[in-house]
């Protein structure tokens, strides 16, 4: 790792470790999730996941099991606040707690977004391989004890590395 990689990795770390915090704004019980854009060195929005603006800020269902569907990713509630700016998200970096699901991988590509960094993988991957497929950058940012490894995802890598993190967990359980 060069100094030039040294210190994009230290910016992602403490971006990352941004929407960390900025997750625990959102009142989901399942599972809080913090995202920020980032462009120019500059945070242009941020977003965590939760119902719509104006509605009860309750995400789960009756009985709790399930989230409402009208809950909005954190992704999704990042770019849809861009969008309500004199800002764009074209050539951004998308900073967020929990890797994409289908849905935001759709919106991510579609905002010109081109580089996004993750600390945990969401149940599924389908929305990481999507994003490898539009050609987006994508780091995980592997965290194993105090030690953070940096991993590039491509689509060659994509099912291998996630496998590999599922089985991390699998032992550590
Ligand atoms: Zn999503």
């Amino acid at each position: 790792m060069d100094a030039q990689e040294k210190k994009q990795l230290l910016l992602d770390l403490r971006y990352l470790r941004m929407t960390q915090i900025w997750a625990e704004n959102s009142y989901c019980k399942r599972r809080q999730v913090g995202a920020l854009l980032v462009k120019d060195k500059m945070i242009i929005s941020d977003g965590y996941n939760g119902t719509p603006a104006g509605f009860e800020n309750v995400c789960e269902e009756e009985g709790g099991d399930r989230s409402k569907p009208y809950v909005l990713h954190a992704e999704a509630n990042a770019i849809t606040k861009v969008a309500r700016s004199n800002n764009s998200s074209d050539g951004a970096t998308l900073y967020v707690t929990t890797s994409p699901c289908m849905e935001c991988s759709k919106l991510i590509i579609q905002a010109g977004i081109r580089r996004i960094v993750f600390g945990e993988y969401y149940r599924m991957h389908d929305g990481v391989d999507l994003l490898c497929r539009a050609g987006i950058e994508i780091v995980h940012l592997w965290q194993h004890g105090d030690q953070c490894e940096p991993v590039a995802i491509t689509s060659d890598n994509s099912e291998s590395h996630y496998q590999e993190v599922a089985k991390e967990l699998e032992v550590a359980r």
